[in-house]
């Protein structure tokens, strides 16, 4: 196996750390992309992977995508991300969770944890009698905290708002129809607002009960997801997996806006060249769907309340505008824009 600093997704990481507790058979990876802007902040994936080098491409990615939203969303954090590498059955105990809040505690500070795929709130709070230096747990009393779902999907929703003003010329989403890819709680949230606003839905996931219950609830459609894509719709709405958007996937995209929360839509930087060259207005995912590190910030750091939290969300469409200018004046697409911009703000430019 290659070492680390031979993955192609190694981006100068500032630190890889691996963890092993025998006791509770703990095996994790906390990766550090950058400490520029302030204490590497992202949340922990508990995961089954194929083979450990999948483990460490998945937090070597993830951390630097979390490297730019902090950077990109202003907020005073770096980027970093942590793997738990589950068995096939994903089994979680308390000794392995407890000993992973040890792991984060002894790094003083430099990695700040949530929650992301496999990991809860309750999760959350046990990691909390390990250590400080995790965010996501629950809110109390109109305290800022718990699920950064919500708060995605209303960065995400205002980011399609925006997308459809620049490409449609159009101020709302009444009579639009969005091709939502995802009825999980990112894709909830935005399904629910964008219904609310007259839009038409179709709906696609992998698991037809919540496709249904969700298409159900907004009175929208339910399609298979291999359809989803090419159907025909003013915005296509990734909020599932990521590296959806791929040479053929792009071929066959039939809509003038992706705009989605989904993390990594891009399979490749080649990809967001596609986009731009089909003339399709791509909204980069880590600005648009920076809503739930915006709130996990403001809970962690204590700096403002809900209120504070709902004005920085809303500050992702103006975010989201300056990089589609900057696109129409560089002929770059918007994808590669953010990169550069985000480099630049973590002093890589
Ligand atoms: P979730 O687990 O609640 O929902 C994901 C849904 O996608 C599930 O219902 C799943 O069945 C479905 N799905 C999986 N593969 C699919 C496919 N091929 N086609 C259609 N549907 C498929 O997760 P979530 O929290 O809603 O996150 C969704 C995406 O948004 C992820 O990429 C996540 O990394 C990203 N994201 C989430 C947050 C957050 O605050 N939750 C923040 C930033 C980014």
């Amino acid at each position: 196996m290659d070492t680390p600093w031979a993955y192609p997704d190694f981006d100068s990481h500032e630190a890889l750390h691996f963890v092993t507790d025998e006791a509770s058979g703990l095996r994790a990876i906390i990766a550090l992309h950058s400490t520029h802007l302030g204490p590497a902040a992202g949340g922990t994936r508990m995961w089954h992977y194929a083979d450990d080098a999948d483990a460490l491409t998945d937090a070597l990615r993830l951390s630097r995508g979390m490297s730019f939203k902090n950077a990109m969303a202003g907020l005073p954090l770096g980027g970093g991300k942590a793997v738990i590498l589950a068995d096939q059955d994903r089994t979680k105990s308390p000794a392995m969770i407890a000993a992973f809040g040890r792991a984060i505690d002894r790094l003083g500070g430099n990695y700040v944890t949530a929650e992301d795929v496999g990991m809860s709130v309750g999760d959350m709070i046990a990691i909390s009698k390990q250590t400080k230096f995790v965010a996501g747990l629950p809110a109390e009393g109109g305290e800022v905290g718990g699920d950064p779902g919500p708060h995605t999907s209303l960065g995400v929703f205002l980011g399609i708002k925006a997308a459809v003003r620049r490409a449609l010329g159009k101020d709302g989403l009444a009579g639009l129809h969005i091709a939502l890819q995802g009825a999980g709680s990112v894709a909830g949230g935005v399904a629910r607002l964008a219904a609310a606003e007259g839009a038409r839905l179709s709906i696609a996931d992998v698991d037809s009960r919540r496709a249904h219950d969700l298409a159900a609830e907004t009175g929208g459609q339910v399609v298979a997801p291999e359809k989803l894509l090419s159907l025909g719709s003013d915005i296509v709405s990734p909020c599932a997996l990521g590296a959806i958007l791929t040479a053929e996937t792009i071929a066959g995209l039939n809509a003038p806006i992706v705009a989605g929360g989904a993390n990594n839509q891009l399979e490749t930087p080649a990809d967001g060249e596609r986009l731009h060259a089909r003339g399709i207005l791509y909204a980069p995912d880590y600005v648009i769907n920076a809503g739930g590190i915006i709130n996990v910030s403001t809970e962690y750091l204590g700096d403002g309340d809900a209120a504070l939290v709902r004005e920085r969300i809303e500050a992702i469409p103006g975010r989201l505008e300056q990089i589609w200018a900057t696109s129409a004046g560089s002929g770059r697409g918007p994808a590669a824009v953010a990169d550069a911009m985000a480099k630049r703000l973590i002093g890589r430019g």
